[in-house]
Formats: structure tokens, C-alpha cells, sequence
């Protein structure tokens, strides 16, 4: 019997030294991952661009730093305003003064030049993998439904008031991105509220309230930061 193989998962490198490129494509198509090149940040960020790929879908992005036209944060900013994609930057050793740039604007990991094959294809895979996980997480098993301030997990309604449901919904629009607290009572009670316990609280409550129906987690704590939701 046949086994018919999954389409391959489709990756974008952006990078614009050909040698890497060509090593970095021959690994992933071998590993038989679909791959889309970019040269430079321009063209990094119109390869997002629904025209070009209609139902776009890149399972991972491979960013370079120091790209010609836009640079490597730039892309990733451009990335970021319509995507949680994951995002691996490709860094060289003297440039390890941007990582923290970068992972502040959403990088999830980045891999130092001259790259360890086997580490960069363990990457890649545990990234598109993790990131399908968090997709089941609460995309597939959180509704919300804003008319009615009701949000459901596996089909039941959590129960929340109002600051709670407000509070998931500002979490999950912004899926797979850091909220600090201030950004959260920004959105929520506007600038003048001022106590940031407030977050903490029914944020608390909303777990709670959760885990009556799903281990699952769907609001992450990044220590010194804030909340995501996965
Ligand atoms: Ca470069």
C-alpha cells in the first residue's frame, strides 16, 4: 500500500550571500521542506504579500540580519504586523549585540553563522512543530465570539465579565505576541488606570476559569514582560 506523503512544509529564507543560501536550500529540500528565497528585505516583505502567495502560508521564516534594501528587523517588523509565523534569525557571530532587537520584535530563536547542520534542522522542525501545537492550543479549541462577550473552550462558555473576556480578546487578537501589562490595561481600560495588578488578577481568574474545561494552556506568563497567548 501506498503512503501518500503530507504536501512539504513551505519555508522563506531571506539571505543574501548565494553560498548560504544554496547550503541552507540543499539541507531543508533534502529534509523535503518546499523553499522560497528572498535577497533582500524588500523583497522578504512583499513575498508576504497576499498577491503573491495567495493563501499564504510559510510554515517558518529563515531571516538574515544584515540584508540589502530593508534590514532584518525591518522585515521581521513587517512580519509581525500580520503574522506569528516563526521566525529564525540568522546571525553572525559579531552581530550578537542584535539579538535581544530582535527578539524583542518577535524572533523566536536565531542560529549563529557558520551554522551546525543538525542543530539548524532540529530547529526548524521543533519551531514549525511547536508552532502547530500552539495553532491546536486555542485557535482550534478557543471561540470568540465578540457580540455577545462570550468566549467558549471546547465548545463550552468559560464564564468570564466583561474585563476578562476583554482581557483574552486583546490576548488573542495578538496570538503568539508578548503584552506587557501596561499594553494590556492600555487596550482594556485605557491610559488613565494605572494599577497593573489588575492584569495579574484576571488573568488568574481566566485560567481558572479554563481549566475547568482543558488542560490546555492558552495564556503564557513571560517572566519580566507580560502575557501571550499561545
Ligand atoms: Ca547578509
Amino acid at each position: 500500500m501506498s503512503v501518500k506523503n503530507e504536501p512539504g512544509e513551505r519555508i522563506l529564507i531571506c539571505e543574501d550571500e548565494p553560498n548560504i543560501i544554496s547550503f541552507l536550500k540543499a539541507e531543508l529540500e533534502y529534509e523535503g521542506y518546499h523553499i522560497e528565497t528572498a535577497l533582500d528585505g524588500s523583497e522578504a516583505i512583499s513575498k508576504f504579500l497576499p498577491e503573491f502567495f495567495p493563501n499564504n502560508s510559510y510554515s517558518l521564516v529563515l531571516l538574515d540580519i544584515m540584508l540589502p534594501v530593508r534590514n532584518g528587523l525591518e522585515v521581521l517588523r513587517e512580519i509581525r504586523k500580520t503574522s506569528n509565523i516563526p521566525v529564525i534569525i540568522l546571525t553572525a557571530r559579531k552581530e550578537v549585540y542584535d539579538k535581544v532587537a530582535f527578539l524583542a520584535a518577535g524572533a523566536d530563536d536565531y542560529i549563529t553563522k557558520p551554522f551546525d547542520t543538525s542543530e539548524l534542522i532540529a530547529r526548524v522542525k521543533r519551531h514549525i512543530q511547536r508552532a502547530k501545537t500552539h495553532y491546536s492550543a486555542s485557535q482550534e479549541k478557543l471561540t470568540i465570539e465578540p457580540d455577545a462577550y462570550r468566549a467558549k473552550i471546547l465548545g463550552n462558555d468559560i464564564g468570564l465579565t466583561k474585563t476578562e473576556f476583554e482581557i483574552l480578546c486583546f490576548l488573542h487578537e495578538n496570538i503568539g505576541k508578548v503584552k506587557t501589562r501596561d499594553e494590556i490595561i492600555s487596550a482594556v481600560f485605557g491610559d488613565f488606570y494605572g494599577e497593573s495588578n489588575i492584569v495579574d488578577a484576571n488573568v488568574k481568574n481566566i485560567r481558572a476559569k479554563i481549566a475547568r474545561h482543558t488542560s490546555a494552556r492558552v495564556i503564557e506568563t513571560v517572566r519580566g514582560k507580560g502575557y501571550l497567548c499561545v
